[in-house]
């Protein structure tokens, strides 16, 4: 069985009518539950839930203190290069944007990794475009090797491989891996996705698995919040999460909430906008129903808002983040993959966790050879 499979148990329900005739009492005998189902899940991420946000907010903080104490994990992202075969219209770094592009060479990682260490972080996330032909397996390979000897934690959000792929990426030193679905929704996966490999959607969707498959012990999934109605997007997003918690128990299973930010080229006219109170909706909800998958919250997120958050059941954030290749060194292409809305550094967040009774874990694996 995959994730397919229950995918394809839900995906043909009317999902909007049973959400919208979810009523308070249902959402209050999921709320009382210790051990929520998914339909469960469903009634907290209801129209009818939005009377509980506070009620839903005190058990998500007690759950999270209880599964993962005040700790937060810090990490930066480095871009290593945005060459991509890919038309996603919600993206700057798509195939038929004309910019000058970039790829790192191993001088360039070598100075970039450098400039980020300095701020004490062990954990990278490192992206590309997701362009095969530019950045092959040897040439991420080679990347790796180079990071290896700054950073303890290496995660990849890059194009979806093979299992083989990932193994060969595992044995170079590889712990994590971010692949977010972007929608859930086949039908809006298609309209947004207009050409290039990333039009196969069950690929993509199997690409945790295989992941896990290949040895990687740190899953990050999500989707692009806003391109499709968030309710059923954030249900199918935990459901998949559910699924790889209880079929991968040694793995860490994460959820990113990312929402759409301004990009080169905008001209989206059937963006479903997503609310911060609809935010602060699917993570408590996600909380409720997973008690110890981490969540994730990145900079493209306000400061204010990534600070109210943090007690709803956040365990892991960026900071420091450039969104642009080459950005750490000053020799950044121009253009970001997507706007960030948090640019404070990683001192500032480390500060902002302390006062706010969160330890910031700069370190927290280390691959024995
Ligand atoms: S979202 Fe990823 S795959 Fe799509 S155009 Fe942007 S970089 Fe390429």
């Amino acid at each position: 069985m995959s994730f397919k499979d229950i995918y394809s148990k839900y995906k043909d329900m009317e999902l909007d009518k049973i959400l919208r005739e979810i009523s308070k009492t249902r959402v209050e005998m999921a709320l009382d539950k210790e051990y929520p189902d998914e339909n469960d899940y469903l009634a907290l991420l209801s129209p009818a839930a939005e009377s509980y946000l506070e009620p839903m907010a005190r058990k998500a903080h007690e759950l999270t203190v209880r599964n993962f104490g005040r700790a937060i994990v810090l990490y930066t992202p480095l871009y290593l290069s945005d060459y991509c075969s890919n038309k996603c219209i919600y993206c700057g770094f798509r195939a038929d944007n004309s910019f000058d592009r970039k790829k790192l060479t191993y001088e360039e990682v070598e100075k970039e990794g450098k400039a980020i260490s300095k701020t004490d972080i062990r954990h990278i996330l490192i992206l590309t475009g997701e362009s095969e032909k530019h950045t092959d397996l040897e040439y991420l390979k080679n990347c790796v090797k180079i990071l290896k000897k700054y950073f303890s934690s290496i995660t990849v959000e890059i194009y979806p491989m093979t299992t083989e792929g990932y193994k060969e990426l595992v044995t170079e030193g590889v712990d994590g891996l971010t692949i977010y679905q972007e929608t859930y929704d086949e039908d809006i996966y298609h309209k947004v996705h207009l050409k290039g490999p990333k039009r196969d959607y069950d690929f993509r969707l199997d690409a945790p698995e295989r992941g896990l498959e290949a040895g990687i012990r740190r899953i990050n999934i999500g989707a692009l919040f806003g391109l499709s109605p968030w309710r059923k997007e954030a249900f199918f997003t935990g459901l998949h999460a559910w699924y790889l918690q209880n079929k991968y128990t040694e793995a860490e299973v994460y959820i990113s909430f990312p929402r759409l930010r301004p990009f080169k080229g905008e001209d989206l006219d059937y963006i479903h906008r997503v609310t911060d109170k609809n935010m602060v909706q699917m993570m408590l909800a996600s909380r409720l129903f997973l008690p110890r998958v981490g969540l994730n919250l990145s900079t493209r997120e306000a400061p204010e808002l990534r600070e109210n958050l943090l007690p709803l059941g956040v365990t892991r954030m960026s900071a420091g983040s450039v969104t642009a290749v080459g950005g750490y060194s000053g020799e950044d292409s121009g253009v970001e993959q997507f706007e960030v809305a948090d640019h404070r550094s990683v001192d500032e967040i480390k500060s902002l966790l302390l006062k706010h009774r969160y330890q910031p874990v700069l370190k927290d694996w280390e691959m024995l050879s």
